[in-house]
């Protein structure tokens, strides 16, 4: 039984430590930690920062050339992992018995509302995007924009309509309520939220309420329960908070809705991010990457068969990814 994080901040890391000068950090320190906490995909994303002292634009495509540098060194090496764009290459690599990683974009303010430029990220490979992070930009208001006026732009609606003509993941995690609510007007197919929680297990402006959950789940999508301690407990996290986000989920938008987005913050450099996701609260239980086998362990004890968990360990993401890029 393997898992696939929807959500991994990764690459912030690997490429800081590759600039750095360790050129193996990839496969000498997150690949071994990956295989021992079970997770054989995932979705690895580029985050645009949006904080003042930064050039969004700059920072976006800096990151970009860092990964871009460490697959191909990746690939130079014969790495067991394979950067996909289509559900075929996902069957390829897991015949090859490879590590799968899908290239995504958290947040678009990088791109400063010129959406062409999202043909040239798929170009890329990317195949996954947010609009958002926690901001405003030009294309929608993200988590930390409480101004019911603001949702998606008619710029973010053009985005949404290309994103669906090439075929990209589309993800709602961080997006304000309006947004979200716009979004679903707009977007058709399956969508996912990567890594959010329950509003009405911790109302963070970071979780979704049911009702959200519910559309999610009408879309065919599916909800990646995120393992950051800032979105699980006010004050003493606990995998215990996690295996209740997966179960009020299962209960309120059915088990095909299910699925994991740790969003593991051992990934991130310190102060890399503004507010909410700084700070890695240790959750009791589910401390980082390596942890992630308690969560299958946690869900047999809690009596979901074999079938169930493998649904929400991989099959529900992956059942998405399929109907998006075949
Ligand atoms: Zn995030």
């Amino acid at each position: 039984m393997y898992i696939f994080d929807a959500h991994s901040d990764i690459w912030m890391k690997s490429v800081e430590e590759r600039r750095l000068g360790d050129m193996d950090y990839f496969m000498d320190t997150h690949f071994p930690k990956l295989q021992e906490g079970k997770i054989s995909g995932g979705i690895f994303v580029v985050y645009t920062r949006t904080d003042k002292k930064v050039d969004s634009v700059r920072y976006l495509w800096r990151e970009i050339g860092g990964v871009m540098g460490e697959i191909r060194a990746l690939r130079k090496k014969d790495a067991p992992i394979d950067f996909v764009k289509s559900y075929r290459e996902i069957e390829t690599a897991i015949e090859a018995g490879h590590f799968f990683a899908i290239m995504g974009i958290e947040g678009l303010s990088g791109i400063e509302g010129d959406i062409e430029q999202i043909n040239t990220l798929y170009d890329l490979g990317f195949r996954h995007a947010s609009l958002t992070w926690n901001e405003e930009n030009h294309l929608a208001a993200g988590a930390a924009i409480e101004d019911g006026s603001k949702g998606v732009t008619a710029l973010g609606e053009k985005a949404i309509k290309l994103m669906d003509d090439l075929g990209m993941i589309f993800d709602v995690s961080h997006l304000n309520e309006r947004s979200f609510w716009e979004v679903t007007e707009i977007w058709k197919k399956p969508m996912i939220a990567s890594h959010s929680n329950s509003k009405a297990i911790l109302p963070h402006r970071r979780n979704i309420t049911d009702e959200q959950a519910k559309a999610i789940s009408k879309s065919g999508g599916v909800i990646g329960v995120n393992a950051c301690g800032e979105f699980l407990h006010k004050n003493k996290p606990h995998i215990n908070c996690y295996l209740d986000n997966i179960e009020h989920f299962v209960n309120v938008a059915g088990l095909e809705a299910v699925g994991i987005g740790f969003d593991f913050c051992d990934f991130l450099r310190s102060g890399s991010l503004g507010s909410d996701e700084k700070i890695s609260k240790g959750v009791e239980g589910l401390e980082d990457v390596r942890t992630g086998g308690a969560v299958l362990e946690g869900l047999k004890s809690r009596g979901f068969s074999g079938t169930d968990i493998e649904k929400i360990a991989h099959g529900n993401f992956l059942r998405v990814i399929r109907e998006i890029i075949y």
